[in-house]
């Protein structure tokens, strides 16, 4: 059968379909056929991502002279050329998921949803994509978006972990403006945006009916209130423990597998960043069942006893990292061979490190071992810091 002629046939319905008048349609009826047009609006963007893909490989703009495939259905389609783009995407995406590929387009899956597991491609994990296809593709059939992109998140966080560290985009810029106002802009990553947002939100009014503020106000008074809290305890040497809550999946934590490791206000978290926030705070084990229902919840214990810690900041008198000599205070007790890697929580396997130093042992490729003595760190290329 020729494909000219099927498009024709399927201009012939199309024809028949633009002539309906929604004002004729009973109102379940309107519904049934919302999601019916849909899902077969989903099912012919399949067939244009694959041929786009197709095209693209075969470079068909170029007799056009068209600078890339995207930049010619722009011209000769007047499609946006983000959405030319995505459609490329996951017409090659489809290439290397066959399944995702065929319940696309059977219609049992969205445009949306392709498009969300389309992000998950990182470069040099093609095979770990497809370890993962089943995953993605329960997820997208069930209609769970919010789980299909915090799965495709923690894809990408695992990927990255043997990879190279995204670029470092964190920043905060605060300006003086006129008449005498300070404007803040600022991008945290996962960890950090996580810490964040728990302060604030733990610091910030709830809204009542005698007080109009809106919540970015509140939200600003808050932040000054917890500037006010920290300005009253500089120079304080007891540790002020921080109270963020990730929710961590014990197979992600240990074997690398798909799973949770999730900050309550901003979602998936890097795996690296959870084992450092792990080597020294309270653990809470909750049971789950299949169904993601609590079966037992144990008691949350340090990881690093009080009386520990103690010992620790008698023997290491602040970081140990070589040239450091930030005080104690600002110390996190590292886990040499960390806990969830069968770990002992003993002096011997526990450095304290300042939070810096922390971030750098807990960087892939880094490498710190403690004969209970000296503190040797490696760098990734196997030279050592002096
Ligand atoms: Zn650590
Ligand atoms: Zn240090």
């Amino acid at each position: 059968m020729a494909v000219v002629d099927v498009t024709h046939r399927l201009g012939l319905v199309v024809d028949e379909l633009v002539e309906i008048d929604p004002s004729e349609l009973s109102d379940p009826v309107m519904a049934e056929e919302l999601l019916a047009v849909r899902a077969e609006m989903d099912r012919l963007e399949a067939v244009f991502a694959g041929l786009a893909h197709a095209g693209h490989v075969r470079g068909v703009g170029s007799v056009d002279g068209a600078a890339s495939t995207a930049a010619w259905l722009r011209h000769r389609a007047g499609m946006r050329e983000g959405d030319a783009k995505a459609a490329i995407q996951c017409g090659a995406v489809c290439e290397l998921l066959p399944a995702v590929d065929r319940a696309w387009r059977d219609g049992e899956i969205s445009t949306g949803a392709v498009r969300v597991i389309a992000e998950a491609r990182v470069k040099g994990f093609d095979d770990e994509l497809q370890g993962s296809e089943r995953a993605f593709l329960t997820l997208a059939r069930a209609k769970d978006m919010h789980g299909l992109r915090a799965a495709v998140a923690h894809f990408r966080n695992l990927a990255r972990r043997d990879g190279k560290k995204p670029r470092n985009l964190d920043g905060l810029h605060v300006s003086q403006t006129f008449g005498g106002r300070t404007a803040l802009r600022g991008d945290l990553s996962d960890v950090d945006g996580e810490t964040v947002t728990t302060a604030l939100h733990a610091y910030t009014d709830p809204p009542s009916l005698d007080d109009p503020l809106p919540s970015s106000a509140r939200m600003a008074a808050a932040l000054v209130r917890i500037c006010e809290v920290a300005l009253a305890h500089l120079g304080d040497e007891s540790r002020p423990t921080a109270h963020v809550n990730v929710v961590v999946d014990w197979e992600t934590l240990t074997e690398g597998r798909l799973g949770r490791t999730d900050g309550v206000f901003t979602g998936p978290i890097n795996v690296d960043d959870v084992r450092r926030l792990l080597c020294d705070c309270s653990v809470s084990r909750v049971l789950t069942g299949p169904r993601g229902e609590v079966l037992d919840v144990g008691r949350s214990r340090r990881t690093v006893p009080p009386p520990m810690r103690r010992a620790l900041v008698v023997r290491d008198d602040g970081c140990r990292f070589p040239g450091c000599n930030r005080p104690s205070g600002w110390c996190d007790a590292h886990h040499v061979v960390h806990w969830s890697a069968g770990g002992p929580t003993v002096l011997d396997n526990l450095v304290l490190l300042c939070d810096r130093h922390h971030h750098v042992v807990h960087e892939p490729g880094w490498l710190a071992k403690f004969d209970g003595e000296a503190l040797r760190v490696l760098r990734p290329d196997g030279t050592e810091v002096m």
